[in-house]
């Protein structure tokens, strides 16, 4: 009998990689998007991939993982083995503190990455997913939404790679007090502009990558990347585009006022909110958000994360054959640069147990394919759920200056390895 696909949804970093992943072992794959076009998102931020570095070259075909300096926010300095230190600093006295110990790692530009993990792979557009269910002979139905109406779709399994919101776990877990995110008391700015020579060498001096800081005074914190070089901009000049993120506690006090502060809703007043936030740091952090232009338009992340849960997987009929892989599977706080990483090495993981279920007879349509997403699920949610935690915490002590110490998850070296989720203390949600 002629296999039946794996659907993909969701075009994301892990839902590509996973494409090419299974491609370069011959299973046939779909992958379903809702974003009408390739070019629909913007270009995004950069990305580290550290400790799931030698899974993203296990996964990847040759060709693809030749390519990867493409992508690369600094090939010259990655090329010199300089990975950036990652720094940490006192955004007051510009005392360089920590340094988030170093790794091979790789930085990327995510949407370059993206567009080259897209290379070979037919990416059905436009269609969103909306339920599942079970097929005939045992395969697995999902259903889309497209601008024509609904398309259906059979395969051997449905893999949710449709990120932190993700629809197929609202599937999955009906009840929105199971699948709906955790919503954290902080608040985040985001904008990238391109900034001069002379501006970007300061930061270049600091690091070729990244790095952030926290201010003691009013317990903001900064997060500062390149989003390329000379090498890779194309504009034939020293100028750097830059990725400069101002978050800061939502709650009373901050700023000296009486209510927490929300993000501003007009672009205009989301920069002076950013400068106002920086106005006592030391240069060149003070620099680098004064410079911001007034015309700039800051764009808000929403701080969320989801715990995957040890049990509640439902058992919904079809659910056996849909597993969740990536931000759909544990959504996480970026400060720790992880949750990629985790992604990538979801998608090792899955293929590991589903591929002998695949290659059998049945084409993967048997209780061995069962049996291997449950076991995929189990091994994720153990390696997972902690590190959805620990990246909560290393958000919640980033806007808690005095928490922040070698102890912090913020400043602890990043690795995949499984421990127990510290608790949260709730004094920070007031
Ligand atoms: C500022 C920032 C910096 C970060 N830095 C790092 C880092 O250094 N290292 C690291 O490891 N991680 C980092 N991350 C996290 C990393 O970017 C994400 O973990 C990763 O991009 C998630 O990939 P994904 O494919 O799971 O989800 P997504 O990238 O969110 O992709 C999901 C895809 O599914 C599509 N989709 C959604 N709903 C549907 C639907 N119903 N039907 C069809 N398609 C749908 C979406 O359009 C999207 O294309 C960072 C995140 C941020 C915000």
């Amino acid at each position: 009998m002629s296999q039946p696909p794996v659907i993909i949804v969701g075009a994301g970093i892990t839902g590509l990689v996973l494409a090419q992943a299974l491609k370069k072992h011959s299973i046939p794959c779909i992958v379903y998007e809702r974003d009408p076009d390739p070019l629909y998102r913007g270009k995004g931020w950069g990305i580290t991939i550290h400790w799931a570095l030698n899974s993203l070259m296990e996964c990847l075909p040759r060709h693809i993982s030749d390519r990867l300096p493409e992508a690369y926010v600094d090939p010259e300095a990655t090329r010199n083995g300089d990975n950036g230190q990652f720094l940490f600093f006192n955004l007051r006295t510009g005392e360089a503190l920590w340094q988030v110990p170093p790794s091979k790692r790789i930085r990327m530009a995510r949407e370059k990455f993206r567009r080259l993990l897209m290379d070979g792979i037919e990416v059905q557009w436009n269609h969103t997913f909306d339920s599942f269910g079970p097929a005939d002979d045992g395969a697995v139905r999902a259903t889309f939404t497209t601008p024509n109406g609904t398309h259906t779709a059979e395969g051997s399994i449905i893999v949710g790679c449709d990120g932190s919101r993700s629809r197929v776990r609202a599937s999955l877990f009906p009840s929105p007090s199971v699948h709906e995110n955790y919503h954290l008391p902080v608040r985040l700015l985001g904008v990238s502009t391109i900034y001069p020579r002379e501006l970007a060498a300061k930061m270049r001096a600091l690091d070729p990558f990244f790095f952030q800081g926290g201010d003691p005074l009013t317990n903001a914190s900064h997060w500062f990347s390149f989003l390329d070089s000379a090498e890779t901009s194309g504009r034939g000049d020293e100028t750097r585009d830059c990725q400069i993120l101002v978050s800061w506690p939502h709650r009373r006090g901050f700023l000296g006022e009486d209510a927490p502060l929300d993000v501003p809703a007009k672009s205009r007043e989301r920069v002076a909110f950013m400068k106002r936030v920086a106005s006592g740091w030391a240069d060149p952090f003070h620099e680098i958000v004064q410079s911001i232009p007034e015309d700039a338009e800051p764009k808000t992340i929403s701080l969320e994360d989801w715990v995957p849960p040890n049990d509640q997987w439902t058992n919904i009929p079809g659910s056996e054959h849909v597993v969740l892989v990536g931000d759909s599977a544990h959504a996480m706080t970026m400060y720790r640069g992880e949750a990629a990483n985790h992604g990538i090495m979801d998608v090792e993981s899955l293929l590991s147990a589903i591929l002998p279920a695949l290659k059998t007879n049945d084409g993967g349509l048997g209780e061995c394919l069962r049996e291997a997403c449950k076991t995929y699920t189990k091994g994720m949610v153990e390696r997972t759920a902690p590190a959805v935690l620990k990246s909560r915490q290393a958000c919640l002590d980033a806007h808690v200056y005095e928490r922040i110490n070698d102890d912090s998850p913020l400043i602890q070296r990043r690795a995949a390895a499984v421990q127990e989720p510290k608790l949260v203390e709730p004094v920070l949600a007031a």
